[in-house]
C-alpha cells in the first residue's frame, strides 16, 4: 500500500513567540561610484528587508536578495508568505521551512523568487530564535567565536587599468585583508594583464580569486588557465551561468588540478547544490543566505558539501544582515567553512547605513557578532525613505 507523503502543517504558538506579523519592505540606494565587471556597471542596489514581529513584540529582521525582481518578491512575502505563517512559532524554523517546502516548492520547483523571499524570512526567524534565547546566533548554531578568514569582494577590483586595480587591492590589504577578487570575464587579454599586475604588486603571501561572473566559454578557461595557476589564483568563480552543466563539466576536466573552481551564488535549496556537488564539478561551495534559502536551507547546504570533502565559502554583496549571518554561520559549520565574502565595495550604503556594524577585520579574518540573534540593528527610517526605484540596477 503506497504511503502519501506527510504534510506539514503550520506549527502554531500560542504564545508570545507565534508570528504575529510579516512586513517585506523594499529598499533601492543609489551608487556614486559604480563599479564595472561582468554584470556590467552597477547604478544602483536592490534589496528586500524582512520584519518580522512575534505577538510577544520581539521583532527579527532577514534580507532576501533582490533576484532582478524586488518587487516581486516583497508581494510574495507580503502575500504567499504571510498567508502560509502568520501564528506560525516563530522559533520553528525546520517546521516552517518543511511548510514551504510542501506548499510552494514542490508543485513549483525552485523558483528563484520564492526562495529568495523564504530565505530573508528564514534568516528573520533565525534572529528572533536569537532574540528568544538571549543568544548570539553563531551560539545558536553550536558554534564558536573564532576568527574565519575572509577575503573582500562585493563590487570592487573591476574592469579599472591595470594600475588601478593593484592600487585598489593594496589598499583593501593595506586595511587588513590577506585575501583579494579579480573580476574577470573582460577580454582575454585584459584579464591576463590585471591577474599579471595584481600578483606582482601584491607579493607571494595574499591570496588571489577570481570571478568570471558567468562571461566565459570553456575556451577562455582552456586559454587562461596557464596564466591563473601561475599567478597562483585560488579558484575560479562561476565561468559559465549555473545551468550550463555541459561547460561545467568540460571546465573542471580541464582545470584539475592545476585550478579550483568555484560556484553556488546562484544556486537555490540543497536540491540544487546536490546537483553539483554530486556532478564533481566544483569544489568550492558558495552559498548565499538570502537566497539558497536562508540559514536553515544553509546548513543543509553545508552538511553536503562537508560530506563531499568540499570548501564552503559565502557569498553576500548587499546589506549587514545577511553579513553578519554569514559570519555566524561559518563561526558554526566546522572545518569547511574556508572564507567570509567582505565588502570591499567603495559605497555600499546597505551595509554601512543601513545596518549596523556587520563584523570587524583584523589580521585577515572576521569573528561574529555577540549581540542576541544577528546583532545588527536596522535603520528602518532609512529604509522606509528608500523605497524600490524600477529599472536595472546593472547597465
Ligand atoms: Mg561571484
Amino acid at each position: 500500500m503506497l504511503r502519501s507523503r506527510r504534510i506539514v502543517t503550520a506549527v502554531n504558538a500560542a504564545s508570545d513567540l507565534a508570528i504575529a506579523s510579516i512586513e517585506a519592505i523594499g529598499c533601492s540606494v543609489p551608487l556614486r561610484q559604480g563599479v564595472s565587471q561582468g554584470l556590467g556597471t552597477a547604478v544602483k542596489r536592490d534589496t528586500v528587508m524582512i520584519k518580522v514581529t512575534t505577538a510577544g513584540g520581539l521583532t527579527g529582521w532577514g534580507e532576501s536578495y533582490n533576484g532582478r525582481a524586488p518587487l516581486a518578491i516583497a508581494a510574495t512575502v507580503n502575500t504567499t508568505l504571510r498567508d502560509l505563517l502568520t501564528g506560525h512559532d516563530a522559533t520553528a524554523t525546520t517546521a516552517a521551512w518543511q511548510l514551504f517546502e510542501d506548499r510552494v516548492l514542490a508543485n513549483h520547483g525552485t523558483c528563484a523568487a520564492c526562495v529568495c523571499a523564504m530565505s530573508g524570512l528564514d534568516m528573520a526567524l533565525w534572529d528572533i530564535r536569537g532574540k528568544a534565547a538571549g543568544l548570539p546566533l553563531y551560539r545558536m548554531l553550536g558554534g564558536t567565536p573564532a576568527p574565519v578568514p575572509a577575503y573582500t569582494g562585493g563590487f570592487s577590483l573591476g574592469y579599472a587599468s591595470p594600475a588601478a586595480v593593484a592600487e585598489e587591492a593594496q589598499r583593501q590589504v593595506a586595511g587588513g585583508y590577506r585575501a583579494v577578487k579579480l573580476r574577470l570575464g573582460d577580454t582575454r587579454e585584459a584579464d591576463a594583464e590585471r591577474a599579471r599586475a595584481l600578483r606582482s604588486s601584491l607579493g607571494p603571501t595574499v591570496a588571489i580569486l577570481a570571478d568570471a561572473n558567468c562571461r566565459y566559454r570553456v575556451d577562455d578557461v582552456r586559454a587562461i588557465l596557464p596564466l591563473l595557476a601561475e599567478a597562483g589564483v585560488g579558484w575560479l568563480e562561476e565561468p559559465f551561468p549555473p545551468y550550463d552543466d555541459p561547460s561545467w563539466r568540460a571546465a573542471a576536466a580541464i582545470a584539475a588540478p592545476a585550478l579550483a573552481l568555484a560556484g553556488g551564488e546562484n544556486l537555490y535549496t540543497r536540491h540544487e547544490f546536490r546537483r553539483v556537488i554530486e556532478a564533481g564539478v566544483i569544489s568550492v561551495v558558495q552559498p548565499d543566505l538570502s537566497r539558497c534559502g536562508g540559514i536553515t536551507e544553509a546548513l543543509r547546504i553545508a552538511a553536503l558539501a562537508a560530506a563531499a570533502g568540499l570548501d564552503v565559502c559565502t557569498h553576500g554583496c548587499h546589506t549587514g544582515l545577511n553579513m553578519a549571518a554569514s559570519v555566524h554561520f561559518l563561526a558554526s559549520i566546522g572545518r569547511c567553512a574556508r572564507y567570509f565574502e567582505g565588502d570591499g565595495s567603495a559605497d555600499n550604503p546597505l551595509r554601512t547605513t543601513l545596518c549596523s556594524d556587520s563584523y570587524t577585520l583584523a589580521d585577515g579574518t572576521v569573528t561574529p557578532l555577540e549581540g542576541p540573534g544577528l546583532g545588527v540593528a536596522v535603520d528602518e527610517e532609512f529604509l522606509r525613505a528608500h523605497p524600490v526605484t524600477e529599472g536595472q540596477a546593472w547597465r
